[in-house]
């Protein structure tokens, strides 16, 4: 299969590129685009074999669950029942926005391969111009995960796409680099406390300050299922090892010579402030203490690294606060946990 890609940006000057994709997508073809958190590999929600495809291009595992995306909050009736008070109040607020709900899942609604068979349903209303108006246009339930191949960086350009899945789809809508950079919050109101099973954007603090309490999911709450990404299957990995390491120079440095003893190559994913450490690759996740810059650049930092001969790739940890959660929460996954002891 030939893949294209299309730059878009709105619809009036590209309207032929809009009426290409909703038309794979309604004969059950895939079709990659842009959202605000990263790029999303869509079909039509209510057909199995469309959502097949998705499982098949990224080499994803079965039982995990995919995120419906809509254009409009009306929507999510034909597919949810029993939405609590508390929900409606996180979509009102946040839509469109880098939140997905975990709601009742109406039976009989949606293929049941979006669900991976549970009884609940992730849905968000993205907030970027390309992927509203294919919505709009579509009219219809979009299940779409990262547009990555599966356990590899989600991609945040449609460059990143292509590379990943190249032959096996046949658009990529190229609407530029994505904007934040990290794949949405998942809050789970199943649950009888509100629970974040994966970190986002869209913060804890900013969830509390609109519903009270809220709780995080621990990695191993799940084991037997991957309600969310990461906590079951490998995530986010470049093809050479990740290690956090503490965020000193001194601390880096030394951890690169003695790499280097060992006659190997190392790179360093970290903010400026870290660019005096002599190493062999650097890769800038911005400014210090710009987390949101970081976001915005670990994933292409991540694929940078598969682009060089690198060994090990050493990551100062970065702060909690805010998106940080987010940003270590993905670095964990990427590393598999492991620290650079030495
Ligand atoms: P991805 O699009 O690769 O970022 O993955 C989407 C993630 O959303 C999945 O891996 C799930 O963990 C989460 N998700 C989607 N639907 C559900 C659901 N019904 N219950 C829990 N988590 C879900
Ligand atoms: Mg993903």
């Amino acid at each position: 299969m030939k893949t294209t890609i299309v730059v878009v940006d709105n619809l009036s000057t590209n309207k032929s590129s809009y009426t290409q994709a909703v038309d794979l997508l309604t004969k059950g073809e895939l079709v990659a685009f842009p959202t605000e958190t990263v790029y999303g590999l869509g079909a039509i929600a209510t057909c199995e074999e469309a959502v097949a495809k998705i499982f098949e291009a990224k080499g994803r595992p079965q039982d995990n669950p995919l995120i419906v995306h809509i254009g409009s909050k009306e929507e999510i009736k034909a597919f949810t029942h029993d939405i609590p008070k508390l929900a409606e109040m996180c979509m009102d607020m946040f839509w469109p926005g880098p939140l997905t709900l975990i709601l009742p899942l109406k039976t009989d609604t949606l293929a049941k391969n979006v669900t991976a068979g549970l009884q609940t349903v992730g849905v968000r209303i993205p907030e970027h111009t390309v992927a509203l108006e294919l919505l709009r246009l579509l009219k219809q339930p979009v299940a779409a995960p990262s547009a990555n191949k599966s356990g590899k960086p989600s991609p945040t350009k449609a460059a990143h796409v292509y590379h990943d899945l190249e032959g096996k789809i046949p658009l990529i809508l190229d609407g530029g680099t994505t904007g934040i950079g990290l794949e949405s919050t998942v809050i789970d109101f199943v649950s009888e406390i509100p629970t974040i099973l994966r970190p986002g954007g869209v913060t804890k603090e900013m969830l509390e300050k609109v519903i009270g309490q809220v709780r995080e999911a621990k990695p191993t709450d799940h084991e037997e299922a991957p309600r969310a990404p990461g906590m079951k299957y490998a995530h986010y990995a470049p093809d050479s090892p990740v290690y956090l390491i503490e965020a000193s120079i001194v601390k880096l440095q030394e951890a690169v010579e003695k790499i280097h003893s060992e006659q190997k190559k190392v790179a360093i994913i970290a903010s400026e402030s870290f660019n005096q450490v002599k190493v062999d690759y650097f890769f800038s996740l911005g400014k210090k203490n710009e987390l949101n810059d970081a976001a915005h650049l670990l994933y292409q930092a991540l694929r940078d690294c598969d682009e060089t001969d690198v060994d090990i790739i050493l990551v100062p940890v970065l702060s909690t606060e805010g998106v940080g959660t987010a940003i270590m929460n993905r670095l964990e996954k990427a590393s598999n946990g492991k620290w650079y002891i030495g």
